[in-house]
């Protein structure tokens, strides 16, 4: 055999090798590639021989340590140790037109806590759409500006950058508040970036813009990534190692906290082992009075129908949302869908004041129009997906998606929470193109059967698998070898527990691991 049998050194600790009956490296590799002929393919196929399960265990393992391990290098680093004062916490907090949830309290608590000492906060907050992560967010930015240091908020879209930035100048005042896109050009943009790297500004907000190497920031202090699914792993990263590198070096020297806030939920075992780097808080708690929203699944043959309780909604002073999808990647097609769905419900109703807004508009033009749409001069709304993320119109309380059969289960639930803010009862018309498959039809069944996020995306994960729910981009984890992170997802605990044992114990045995299973491709380890 060509075994080089010099690289397959057994890294497993015996305790654990004993208490699986696991066989050694190089056996469990000769078996897995020359099966015995009287195995149980069955077996084999679902990866339950020995071999096989030692095999993926390791995988495991190694993609387990790479993220400890960045975190590990990442808290070598000291980050500006930041306590919020007393009497500013309490102004806050009684300034705001509601009432904190206690899943809210005790998040900023947590994350008071981990900016309150000079180790670099890593957390992951994760809350269902409407839950409220904004102002648990601005609560850590105000800690951070009150010691006169920097925090940058980085939003996917920039509708939702906007947004934040309307919401952190009426927070923070409007003289400590940047917003910095890729609209920003010329000279605009240059001097934003000295108001920056001069320090003139504290709270910067922006899309991934703010990853642009020109920007360079006085005093970072605080990171904080909303909506971090739509990032790809490379902004993430590529942020990560912005903030390390402000300071000029790596090891020792000065980096932000960061603060990583998603509405994917994802179950609490695979966000431990996807996000393996971070800690992990959930905002599990809707704010009170809202009430679940009406799903409703019916096929474009009752499109007049729909259209024809629209109109009635929109007469009795409700405000609606019309959202365009089409399977197509093309950002212009999708908009001309919108336009040409627009023109003809202008056409059918006439007594409803319409509004477009899609993701070829200019930025200024696209606020204006969510602006009237606040401010109800529009009933309608004719959008693209743009307004998946961050639209927050609480008035807002009809909404109705066409193609929803195209979408992801955790999109259209993305999508959907733009309505059921308000106190009102709230709808979703999720209409699909017949015919429709047993598996489409059972998909938006789910939708209709809860309002509830992780059951939404544990269905999710069951139907498309984790790959498409977590973002391949996202997390390494997608290209496994022979784990798979659903299937193996009983290993998690012990993976981990080893994981720690050999971090402590064994260090040695990082490095080769890591290498032989993620090879040089993995960027989370900066050795
Ligand atoms: P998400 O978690 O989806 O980012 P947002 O931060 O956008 O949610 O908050 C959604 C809406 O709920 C906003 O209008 C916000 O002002 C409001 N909100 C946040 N917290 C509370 C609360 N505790 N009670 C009532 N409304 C709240
Ligand atoms: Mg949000």
């Amino acid at each position: 055999d060509k075994v080089n049998q010099g690289h397959l050194v057994d890294w497993l600790p015996a305790s654990v090798m004993q208490q699986y009956k696991f066989p050694d490296l190089v056996s469990a590799l000769l078996s897995v590639h020359r099966p015995d002929k009287d195995a149980d393919v069955r077996r084999l196929n679902q990866c339950q021989s020995k071999p096989q399960q030692r095999l993926l265990f390791e995988e495991l393992l190694a993609h387990q340590l790479s993220l400890l391990q960045a975190r590990q290098i990442i808290r070598k680093n000291r980050a500006a140790k930041i306590v919020l004062d007393k009497k500013v916490h309490r102004d806050f907090v009684d300034q705001l037109p509601f009432q904190l949830t206690a899943a809210q309290e005790s998040v900023i608590a947590e994350i008071l806590a981990d900016i309150d000492s000079e180790q670099p906060m890593l957390r992951l907050v994760q809350g269902d759409v409407g839950s409220g992560k904004t102002v648990v967010a601005a609560m850590a930015a105000l800690a951070v500006v009150g010691h006169g240091l920097q925090v940058a908020i980085m939003a996917p879209t920039e509708i939702l950058a906007e947004q934040h930035y309307n919401n952190f100048c009426q927070w923070m005042g409007a003289d400590n508040c940047l917003l910095l896109t890729g609209k920003d050009k010329g000279k605009n943009r240059e001097y934003k970036l000295e108001q920056i790297a001069g320090g003139d500004c504290l709270v910067i907000i922006g899309t991934h813009a703010l990853f642009q190497e020109a920007v360079v920031f006085k005093d970072l202090a605080l990171l904080v990534v909303d909506e971090q699914h739509r990032f790809g792993v490379h902004q993430r990263l590529a942020l990560r190692e912005k903030g390390v590198n402000a300071e000029g070096d790596r090891d020792g020297g000065s980096v932000p906290h960061q603060l990583i806030m998603t509405a994917t939920p994802i179950p609490r075992s695979l966000a431990m082992t996807a996000y393996a780097d971070l800690d992990y808080s959930v905002i599990d708690e809707l704010p009170a009075g809202r009430k679940p929203v009406k799903t409703v699944v019916v096929s474009t043959a009752r499109r007049q129908e729909v259209i024809q309780r629209i109109e009635k909604a929109c007469e009795q002073g409700e405000q609606a949302y019309w959202v365009c999808t089409l399977v197509e990647e093309s950002e212009f097609l999708q908009c001309q869908a919108a336009e040409v769905t627009a023109e003809q419900l202008t056409a059918d109703l006439a007594r409803v004041r319409i509004a477009l807004v899609h993701g070829r508009m200019k930025a200024a033009e696209k606020q204006a129009v969510i602006d009237d749409f606040k401010n109800k001069k529009i009933d309608l709304l004719v959008a693209t997906t743009v307004i998946e993320v961050g639209v927050d119109v609480p008035n807002a309380s009809l909404m109705v998606i066409e193609n929803a059969e195209r979408l992801g289960l955790a999109q259209l639930h993305q999508l959907r929470g733009r309505v059921g803010r308000g106190a009102k009862q709230s709808a979703c018309v999720l209409m699909y193109q017949p015919p429709l498959s047993e598996q489409g039809k059972q998909r938006l069944a789910i939708l209709r059967e809860t309002n509830d996020g992780f059951k939404v995306a544990e269905k999710d994960l069951e139907i498309r698998g984790p790959g498409e729910v977590l973002g391949t981009r996202q997390t390494g984890l997608m290209q496994m070898r022979i784990a798979d992170i659903v299937r193996d997802e009983h290993w998690f605990d012990e993976v981990r527990k080893t994981a720690m044992i050999i971090l402590e114990k064994h260090p040695q045995a990082v490095r080769p691991l890591v290498r032989r299973w993620l090879g040089k491709a993995d960027r989370f380890v900066h050795v």
